[in-house]
């Protein structure tokens, strides 16, 4: 028999309205109404308390978490990364991993499970088609020019499981392998292929984007800054509608104005938060995020649950506003936006449950707690 639970008592976001006295009836894995007042029949009934029920977090650029690493050979490491992130209010997340054989291997079977954490939609490959000299803390050993074959080879491994790639569009023959990757199949349809570590100039990132490319890795952080006389790919990305943005909401990545500037330019609905965490075993986090031993940043020790608190702090927006950029405009960037981001009939039972301040008490995948507050202090 499928378990129907209701989630009641809460304020629903959904996804652009509060439902005051809400509730959230999941039936299985997917959810079956959502409403306000006297509430249906249930199997089980999970009290919101008056809490915020929210659709899950969906963290499209995340390495690692709190210790492990999402690429680690042990299922069991990873599998705490999940839960951990879970604990976060992350329902979904995309792994920003090497694209080596080895691996996609160790991949492969991890793709769309949650066993009892968040659930990894696909992966996401940041090398090697990017700029030497905007490759951040990226081993210069990992970046390669632009090349049909080392593509081909890349997708003979990671064909069905890599969701999304980021390029430079100024490399020479980085557009054709925009046009390749774009028509293979990923885990949630097409490659998404993104601009990103990049020394592209304005009109460089326009030609990438009107080659497919649909979205920006980390907005400002491995680019050249926006110029007035020269706007380089930030400033295409903020102008043009085409692609969506993620931004890491760390306090340390971007200042606040420019997050500010930033949602200002793309809307709630063209923008991402990620957290860019890593797993930070093996490097010192110096003044609020991991370094190398120079100071370049290497990745963050945000989670999605301080983004979305932070973001309407930074930017001036709304509590249901920060979520679509959490859950919703992820969704959509990636592509699996008809399955998850927002609390409707038909959509997957994720969500998570919070208080004003974004604190998470419970977090729900595919119809399961997977994290629960209580569960925790007993
Ligand atoms: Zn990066």
């Amino acid at each position: 028999m499928i378990m129907r639970t209701l989630i009641s008592d809460g304020i629903v976001i959904a996804p652009r309205e509060r439902l005051e006295g809400g509730w959230v009836l999941a039936d299985g894995e997917r959810i079956a109404a959502v409403g306000r007042g006297p509430p249906p029949a249930a199997d089980r009934r999970i009290d919101a308390a008056g809490r915020f029920i929210a659709p899950g977090f969906i963290d499209l650029h995340a390495q690692g978490f709190r210790g492990y690493d999402l690429w680690d050979p042990s299922d069991e490491n990873f599998l705490r990364a999940m839960r951990q992130m879970a604990a976060t209010g992350v329902t979904a997340a995309q792994a920003s991993v090497d694209p080596t054989l080895e691996v996609s291997r160790i991949m492969r079977p991890r793709i769309g499970r949650a066993d009892g954490g968040a659930r990894l939609l696909g992966l996401y490959f940041e090398t090697p088609f990017i700029s030497m000299e905007k490759r951040g803390a990226i081993p210069p050993d990992r970046v390669r020019p632009p090349s049909a074959d080392l593509a081909r080879e890349i997708l003979a491994h990671s064909r069905g499981i890599l969701s999304m790639i980021t390029m430079a569009p100024e490399l020479p023959g980085a557009l054709d392998l925009v046009r390749l990757f774009r028509a293979a199949a990923g885990p949630l349809g097409p490659v998404v292929v993104a601009l990103g570590h990049t020394a592209a100039t304005y009109d460089q990132a326009v030609a990438g984007i009107e080659a497919g490319m649909t979205h920006c890795t980390h907005l400002f952080n491995a680019m050249p800054p926006l110029g007035h006389r020269e706007p380089g790919a930030a400033g295409a990305l903020l102008a043009r509608p085409e692609a969506s943005v993620e931004l890491i909401c760390d306090g340390v990545h971007l200042h606040p104005a420019v997050v500010r500037t930033a949602v200002a330019c793309k809307g709630p609905a063209g923008t991402c938060l990620i957290t860019d965490c890593v797993s930070a075993r093996d490097r010192r986090v110096v003044d609020g995020a991991p370094r190398l031993a120079d100071g370049t940043l290497a990745g963050s020790v945000l989670s999605m649950d301080r983004a979305v608190a932070n973001v309407q702090r930074f930017a001036g927006v709304s509590l249901e506003q920060a979520v679509e950029m959490a859950t919703l405009s992820p969704a959509r960037a990636a592509g699996c936006d008809r399955a998850k981001g927002s609390l409707a009939p038909g959509k997957d039972a994720d969500l998570v449950l919070f208080d004003a301040a974004v604190n998470v008490s419970l977090t729900m995948v595919g119809g399961e707690v997977v994290w629960s507050a209580e569960a925790r202090n007993h």
